[in-house]
């Protein structure tokens, strides 16, 4: 049987940083943040060093609006309302600095060759995390614009010793940027692999009860949609099949139902997870207590196509319609499902029962 894990190394940046999102978001907002404290020290170092010394005394006020400026973008962007636009508050930041960077290289020292530039394209390329392509154009361009500026107010003797170190140091910077990016990228979808293994029924592919249980979680903090319905689903005289024909001839049966399941999640906006055993939980969203019969009664016969050893198989499901059931509780959905159930295999099996008050 094929796995259900699938790890390509080779995956594309791009790819990985789809697939891992929530995690991409995560490690940028905690560099918005780190990148802010270092900034600030660094700053602070500077503003002290200058009370001292005449030589960077004119730097101060420069060094400290972009204090002040850094700090203000991080904080702005912590913020809970702002967080989904961390990418542009680092972004903000990379420009804040930037302008330190031209205005103390080319405003306050325009006689001399300085190390601002080398730090600022050193370091930026190895930030945050995006999409390649836009982030090293966009620092390419800075470069672009640096050297020119550099070589034109400098002139090439001193500009030239200026655009070849930051050249030099935006090299370095990017190739280790970019080492760090797949690496880190590298290790976010090892975690999601873990994860998904973790939650994930080898047999059928859908999710687990365990998965089940943290989506209930979800629904019952209000993080995800509250379902419309709920269905429970059993396969009929199991152990039977299992006794006639083999239990690697029911493992193919079970296969085959998770891969139909599979196929009605993509159809409806459904989530089916393996309860246990022979059993599976199906979660409906945006459907009325007429569409929720409709769509289990077309996965109960959809289920008698599937190819199985000996006669077709057959499922027995017990349905429950949200509004139904006098309860907010999803777990206390999941008992008057299975009472429904129930009450179908007491019936004589291969039928859907849905739940209510007098069942
Ligand atoms: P009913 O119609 O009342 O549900 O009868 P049943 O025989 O399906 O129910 P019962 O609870 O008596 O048996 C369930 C069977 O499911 C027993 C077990 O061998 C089988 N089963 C559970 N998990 C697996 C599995 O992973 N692979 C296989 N092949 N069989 C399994
Ligand atoms: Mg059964
Ligand atoms: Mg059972």
């Amino acid at each position: 049987m094929k796995s259900v894990f699938v790890c390509n190394p080779a995956s594309s940046l791009h790819q990985l940083m789809q697939d891992n999102q929530k995690a991409v978001h995560a490690y940028n907002m905690s560099a918005l943040l780190h990148t802010q404290r270092i900034v600030c020290i660094c700053l602070l170092a500077a503003i002290i060093i200058g009370t001292f010394l005449d030589t960077f005394r004119p730097c101060i006020p420069g060094y400290a609006t972009t204090l002040i400026l850094c700090f203000g973008i991080a904080k702005l962007f912590h913020r809970q309302h702002w967080q989904k636009y961390t990418l542009h508050g680092l972004y903000l930041m990379v420009a804040v600095l930037a302008l330190i960077t031209f205005y103390i290289s080319l405003v306050m020292f325009p006689y001399r060759p300085t190390a601002i530039a080398c730090m600022f394209f050193g370091f930026i390329p190895m930030l945050f995390i995006d999409r390649p392509i836009r982030y090293y154009s966009l620092l390419g361009l800075l470069y672009l614009l640096y050297g020119i500026l550099v070589l034109w107010c400098k002139g090439s003797e001193t500009g030239g010793v200026d655009a070849v170190n930051a050249l030099i140091s935006a090299f370095a910077g990017t190739f280790l940027g970019l080492l760090f990016l797949r690496s880190r990228l590298g290790f976010f979808e090892a975690q999601r692999q873990l994860f998904r293994e973790k939650t994930t029924d080898v047999l059928t592919g859908l999710g687990n009860r365990r998965k089940l249980y943290e989506l209930i979680s979800a629904i019952q903090t209000g993080e995800k949609a509250r379902p419309s319905g709920l269905l429970m689903l059993d396969i009929d005289l199991f152990k039977h099949f299992n006794d006639t024909y083999g239990h690697a001839a029911g493992d193919t049966c079970l296969h085959g139902l998770g891969r139909l399941l599979t196929a009605m999640e993509a159809e409806f906006h459904a989530g089916f997870y393996r309860y246990g055993g022979e059993e599976f939980v199906g979660l409906l969203w945006n459907c009325d207590s007429a569409a929720l019969e409709q769509i289990a009664e077309v996965i109960r016969l959809n289920v008698q196509t599937i190819a199985v050893t000996g006669p077709h198989m057959t499922v027995s499901i017990g349905t429950l319609y949200g509004q139904d059931a006098d309860t907010a509780d999803v777990e206390k959905w999941l008992n008057f499902a299975d009472q429904a159930l129930y009450a179908a295999k007491e019936n004589g099996r291969n039928q859907v029962v849905c739940w209510h008050p007098e069942i």
